[in-house]
């Protein structure tokens, strides 16, 4: 961990090979009853892990990439090896994701947001209401397995939208700055909810952590790389 640069460091990612499994701030159970222990466990130790092994076997022979956050690989997506890009894309696009979900999850109960954050999504979507409708279509209507995301102008940061992903392509792939994610992949749900997509999406709003993403929201526009 001796040769991190300032901006990985600042970066709050885990630039070095081989990637680990990042902890969660709270137990399996803490997200009950929005999201049971089991989904938890199995999504973290054997969904999560299992896209981090696959994605450092991947690397494991181009130690030019051994340096660098997952972050920064996806957004140069286009500089890894052809012959390992799309397993990169999509095993390194798990381990984004995840790691980023986990991060905007908290346990229950519900919160809004505020300040900036809040006043930035009424101004993008007419009111918090608005939005969650907004974004639960968008979940419900992706056909398959994806990603659901709040993401950023990056041209405008006062501009908020509505974007998803399938399988696991990160929104970095895009060059666009994610605030909020949410897995609408089954193996997030399926357990607790079986087909029940709606059930599921209903329950994410309890355990989003409003101040992480308002953190996100407020570093982006203080021009830090980390989203
Ligand atoms: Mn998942």
């Amino acid at each position: 961990m001796t040769n991190l640069t300032l901006e990985q460091t600042a970066s709050n990612t885990a630039p070095v090979y081989p990637f680990p499994l990042p902890a969660l701030r709270f137990a399996y159970d803490a997200l009950e009853p929005f999201i049971d222990a089991e989904t938890m466990q199995v999504h973290h130790q054997l969904h999560h892990q299992t896209y981090i092994n696959n994605l450092n076997a991947a690397i494991k022979d181009y130690p030019q990439l051994h340096q660098m956050s997952i972050e920064d690989i996806l957004r140069q997506l286009d500089q890894v090896p052809e012959s390992i890009r799309a397993t990169v894309r999509n095993q390194g696009g798990g381990h984004a994701n995840h790691q980023f979900f986990w991060k905007i999850l908290k346990p229950g109960p519900a919160t809004t947001p505020e300040g900036v954050l809040g006043e930035a999504i009424a101004q993008a979507f007419e009111s918090f209401d608005n939005f969650k409708t907004q974004f639960h279509a968008a979940g419900l209507k992706l056909f398959g397995s994806g990603w659901v995301f709040l993401v950023v102008d990056p041209k405008d940061g006062s501009k908020l939208k509505i974007h998803t992903t399938a399988n696991q392509d990160s929104v970095l792939l895009e060059g666009l700055p994610g605030l909020l994610c949410c897995d609408v992949w089954e193996h997030a749900y399926y357990l607790k909810y079986h087909n029940r997509r709606a059930d599921y999406l209903e329950a994410f709003w309890h355990v989003v952590d409003w101040d992480v993403v308002a953190r996100r929201l407020e570093g982006f526009r203080a021009g830090k790389r980390q989203l």
